[in-house]
């Protein structure tokens, strides 16, 4: 029997964790996938040695100066073409032999990307989850024009994913996100003010990104999922739940109408989920060992205590809210956990500053990106003014009245 030919993956953002996820999955898998194009934002050292040991004829660096220093260093291989800027790494997203972009940049920043590679009919799979609440609408509209499948990358989303494929729709009654709940799940509530950025980015289960981990903690990462649910799945906030699960394992749920609930299981490694979509609809064998229930093995739910988590119950009132709020949510939040991480706010002002942000910020819906960029870009302002511009960020905040 013949084999099929390679799939050609463009990977944007190959020198994160997920990058790094994925280039395992390509190791193991080289004889199914090839990777044509490449793109980080700085580590340019980092995106030479990709490209070195993969052969990749195409790379992006989006920073000026990391590009010069590379050019400097002659650190790419003379087969790899290395371009520089917005406007290259866009170009990088239509490449023609390309069939599938995995957009592993972290941030909106993904968006552009993520909506030029639909346009030029490329699949896409997506891990970068902050896109889609800023530009949903946009994304699910420009990849129904175009044909091309969104794969859900988010370990949630793809195990979701997996859940409802070949059930009728109408059967479905709602979706369960699981939660690790973070690193400070168990912390005591009156120490939650001193936690440093060193301690916020180490999570016991996952090992990601800063920023993501960063959201773990103040579960704006489950906010941010909720959002991204209701674009890929198309269910309304109130058939949208979260549960508490600390140990990662069971990676959501899809309830149907007669009360049956069917999960997705496998241990805290993102393999699992890039594979099955760099792959799908194949299946090949894995990267990494499965769970293996010969060894002892406990599995814990729980509802979210709300209270401690006010990043959870303001992505609620964003979505409930609509319009441009949640792109506001998210952009706050970006620009928080950025001057958090800068340590010029406390942790517990995250919230703080994303709840300010919804409030001063026009949430109307808009109906061009354009708009929604200018959206975006005030939101961001009105973020990184919190605290500066003479408000004392004492600001009250509407508790939403969520199930879950
Ligand atoms: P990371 O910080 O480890 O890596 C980010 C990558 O994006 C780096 O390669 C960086 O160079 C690149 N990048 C950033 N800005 C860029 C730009 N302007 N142009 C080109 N490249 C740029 O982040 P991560 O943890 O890998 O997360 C990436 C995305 O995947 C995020 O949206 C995150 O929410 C999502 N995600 C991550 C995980 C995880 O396990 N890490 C799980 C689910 C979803
Ligand atoms: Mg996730």
């Amino acid at each position: 029997m013949e084999s099929s030919p390679k799939k050609k993956l463009i990977l944007l953002g190959a020198t994160g964790s997920i990058g790094g996820s994925t280039l395992r999955v390509l190791r193991e898998h080289s004889d199914r996938i090839e990777l044509v194009g490449v793109a980080a934002n700085s580590n340019h050292a980092e995106l030479a040695t990709i490209c070195h040991e993969f052969k990749v004829p195409n790379a992006v660096l989006s920073d000026q100066s990391a590009y010069q220093a590379a050019e400097q260093a002659h650190s790419f291989p003379s087969e790899t073409q290395l371009s520089c800027g917005e406007t290259a790494l866009l170009e990088l997203c239509t490449l023609p032999e390309a069939d599938i972009v995995l957009i592993a940049v972290v941030g909106a920043c993904g968006l552009k990307p993520a909506l030029t590679a639909i346009e030029a009919g490329k699949d896409i799979a997506l891990a970068n989850k902050e896109l889609l609440v800023l530009g949903g609408a946009f994304v699910i509209e420009a990849a129904k024009r175009n044909h091309v499948r969104l794969l859900p990358t988010d370990s949630e989303h793809n195990a979701i994913f997996q859940c409802i494929e070949g059930h009728p729709r109408e059967h479905l009654d709602k979706l369960i996100l699981t939660a690790s709940g973070g690193q400070f799940r168990d912390r005591a509530a009156d120490t939650l003010a001193d936690v440093t950025p060193e301690e916020a980015t180490q999570h016991p289960n996952w090992s990601m990104g800063p920023k993501i981990t960063v959201d773990s903690a103040t579960m704006a990462n489950k906010g941010l999922e909720l959002i991204e649910a209701h674009w890929l799945f198309g269910l309304e906030p109130d058939r949208l739940e979260v549960v508490i699960h600390p140990q990662s394992i069971v990676h959501s749920f899809a309830q149907y109408i007669d009360g049956s609930i069917l999960a997705q299981l496998c241990p805290p490694s993102m393999t699992f989920a890039i594979q099955h979509c760099l792959l799908y609809p194949d299946r090949a064998s894995g990267t990494e060992k499965t769970l293996d229930f010969s060894e002892a093995m406990q599995l814990d739910f729980k509802a979210p205590d709300l209270d401690r988590y006010p990043c959870l119950l303001l992505a609620y009132e964003a979505m409930r809210t609509g319009g441009s709020s949640p792109a506001i949510y998210n952009a706050a939040n970006e620009i928080a956990v950025e001057r958090f991480l800068a340590k010029d706010i406390g942790y517990l002002e995250i919230p703080k500053v994303i709840a300010h942000t919804l409030q001063e910020t026009d949430a109307s819906a808009v109906d061009n990106l354009d708009a929604l960029l200018a959206v975006d870009a005030t939101a961001r302002q009105i973020a990184r003014n919190y605290g500066n511009d003479g408000n004392d960020g004492d600001v009250q905040h509407r508790t939403p009245n969520i199930e879950s």
